[in-house]
C-alpha cells in the first residue's frame, strides 16, 4: 500500500481521491482548526467540512448541507471538495471509495456500530446509487486489533462475531479488522481492494488509544475527492 507521511499526517492518494489520518503531532481536538492545518500540509484546497457527534450507533448519513454536525457513526458524499471527518482513539476508521462512481465514506467502527448493522445500513442507503462495489475499494486505519482487542467472557455470546474472536491464555480477543473485510468481500468487494494499514492504536505509541491512555486526544481521518 502507498501510505505516506509528512508532518504528522499519514496520506494516500488515488485518483481524485485523498484520504488520511493524523498522528499525535495533532490534538484531534478542535477540528476546523486542524483540518486547515492538515490542507496546509498536504496542500489541498476544500470547499466544506462534515463531521460527526459520534454516538457508537448504525446511524449513516449522505453529507450535503454546509455546517451540519450529524449524530452518527457513518458518512458518505458525491461531492467534490467536501471533507469527511470522524474521530478515534481505538474504534477503527474505515475508509470507503469509489472514484469511478464518484463516492467516498467514512465510519467510525467500533464492535457497537458493527453489531447495530452500521454497514448494512452503508449498503442499503448507497444501493440507489449503482456502486460498482467489485471497483470499490476499503481501507482499514489503526485502531484496536487483535492483538489489544481483549473482550469480556460473555462477547462469545455475540453469535454476530463469532469467527473473529480469539482465545490467548484464558483471554478473548476481537479481530474487528478481519470482521470489515469479510464484511466487504462478502459483498463484492476484491480482496485486494480491501486495504489494511494493520496499524494498531495500542501498540503503537503514535496513535491515541483510549484503552491505554484514558485520552481525550483523538486521531483525524479524513477523506475527500477532488
Ligand atoms: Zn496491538
Amino acid at each position: 500500500m502507498r501510505l505516506s507521511y509528512k508532518k504528522g499526517v499519514y496520506f494516500f492518494e488515488e485518483e481524485n481521491v485523498l484520504l488520511g489520518f493524523t498522528d499525535k503531532s495533532f490534538l484531534g481536538v478542535n477540528v476546523s482548526k486542524e483540518v486547515k492545518k492538515v490542507a496546509d500540509i498536504l496542500g489541498f484546497d476544500f470547499k466544506a467540512l462534515s463531521c460527526l457527534k459520534q454516538i457508537h450507533s448504525s446511524k449513516i448519513f449522505r453529507a450535503r448541507d454546509s455546517g451540519d454536525i450529524y449524530s452518527g457513526d457513518g458518512l458518505f458524499t458525491l461531492e467534490k471538495l467536501r471533507v469527511l471527518l470522524i474521530r478515534t482513539a481505538d474504534c477503527l476508521p474505515l475508509f470507503f471509495y469509489s472514484y469511478k462512481d464518484n463516492l467516498v465514506g467514512l465510519f467510525h467502527l467500533g464492535w457497537k456500530p458493527a453489531y447495530k448493522g452500521i454497514l448494512e445500513n452503508f449498503f442499503n442507503k448507497i444501493g440507489k446509487f449503482k456502486i460498482e462495489l467489485e471497483n470499490s475499494y476499503l481501507l482499514i486505519g489503526p485502531g484496536l486489533r487483535k492483538c489489544c482487542f481483549e473482550v469480556k467472557r460473555d462477547f462469545i455470546g455475540f453469535n454476530f462475531f463469532k469467527n473473529f474472536i480469539l482465545k490467548r491464555k484464558e483471554k478473548y480477543f476481537l479481530d474487528l479488522g478481519s470482521f470489515v473485510k469479510n464484511e466487504f468481500i462478502k459483498r463484492g468487494f476484491k480482496e485486494k481492494n480491501v486495504l489494511d494499514t494493520r496499524f494498531c492504536s495500542y501498540c503503537l505509541e503514535n496513535f491515541y488509544s483510549f484503552r491505554r491512555d484514558r485520552t481525550q486526544n483523538r486521531t483525524l481521518s479524513f477523506i475527500l475527492q477532488r
